[in-house]
């Protein structure tokens, strides 16, 4: 198997009364077995759209109108529901966005991650409290969270139960919509160590959608870059990060402050994303990009293989050795 997870130009719309709205436009991302993959892009981007359209858990107003989501050789999409449910119980778990939500608010912490025991090991209630407490210790959760109420407990200790819950029923691949929201910068940092020690200990695959790229930096192998829907970057980490090709993630990575570069401004790219209701024609990104050109206006840009990733620009290959700074023209300090 050369993925375990393979989405191929994902196009998924809300009906609304307004209309269409495109939450998905064209996403595409590869994810090998063991890997760790960070899904970038503003609020907004369709990073939840696209963790619910993986597990089919999207809302009724909405519709998957074209593309594949290959899960170990099967194309989720086509699955009957009770495969579908046996997947989601079994093969994929999702760490939901907001530190609260995915926890029952009266029903105490470790009763909830032992019902997920119990439904996919079948063990004794003796066998399931020692189970309950041995993933509690992995979490680093002391006993008393066990009896405790999520709403008892802090924000970061609810994020570690949500944690405890999804490695409960030992999935191939874990879903982490936003797990650094809501968390102060240290706690973030823990997070980090925490996913990463778990990752080492169960071999699970990960896909972690976020905004924070910072964060993102440290556990990810490889990293898409979304933009109203599409994919529009995906490299591995160092290479995003030390090459970002495409203007739109080369406005990211001139964005975050760091040491070796304290000498430049920090980037702000002018303008902010397209309505979803009514997407602009040819790249998306053209009316804030300043190396636009008649093309981007009218066609759209295909995926294509630079630098040992893909990028979604018509100029990809002139703009690849430019750094952010050459692109957008942003003086020094
Ligand atoms: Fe800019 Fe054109 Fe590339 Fe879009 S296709 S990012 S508008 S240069």
């Amino acid at each position: 198997m050369r993925y375990l997870l393979e989405i191929e130009n994902l196009k998924v719309q809300y009906l609304t009364k307004q209309g269409a709205v495109h939450a998905l436009d064209g996403v595409n991302l590869y994810l090998k077995p063991g890997e760790i993959l960070g899904v970038a892009g503003e609020t907004g981007s369709g990073k939840t759209t696209l963790a619910l359209s993986i597990l089919r858990l999207l809302p009724r107003n909405a519709r998957i109108i074209d593309g594949k989501i290959i899960f170990d050789n099967i194309n989720l999409l086509s699955l009957p529901i009770e495969r579908m449910q046996t997947i989601r119980q079994e093969r994929i778990s999702l760490i939901l966005q907001g530190t609260s939500k995915g926890l029952h608010p009266v029903i105490p912490s470790g009763w909830q991650v032992g019902e997920a025991i119990e439904y996919h090991e079948g063990l004794p209630p003796e066998e399931i409290l020692e189970s309950i407490r041995n993933i509690f210790r992995e979490v680093e959760l002391g006993t008393r969270a066990i009896i405790s109420l999520p709403d008892e407990l802090s924000v970061g200790m609810r994020q570690k139960v949500k944690i405890a819950l999804a490695i409960s029923t030992k999935p191939d691949l874990i879903i982490a919509d936003e797990p650094f929201v809501g968390l102060d910068p240290p706690m973030q940092l823990l997070m980090v160590f925490l996913l990463k020690k778990l990752y080492e200990k169960y071999g699970f695959s990960m896909l972690i959608m976020s905004h924070n790229l910072g964060r993102m930096a440290e556990i990810c192998d490889h990293m898409a870059i979304i933009y109203a829907g599409e994919t529009l970057e995906y490299n591995t980490t160092y290479n995003v990060f030390n090459q970002p090709i495409h203007p739109y993630t080369k406005g990211l990575i001139g964005a975050i402050p760091r040491l070796k570069h304290i000498k430049r401004r920090l980037i702000s790219m002018p303008g902010s994303p397209p309505s979803a209701l009514n997407p602009p024609k040819g790249c998306k990104f053209w009316p804030r990009c300043p190396y636009a050109k008649d093309l981007c206006k009218e066609k759209r840009p295909p995926l294509v293989y630079v630098n040992g990733g893909l990028v979604a620009c018509h100029f990809a290959d002139e703009l690849k050795d430019l750094s952010p700074w050459d692109f957008w023209g942003q003086e020094t300090i």
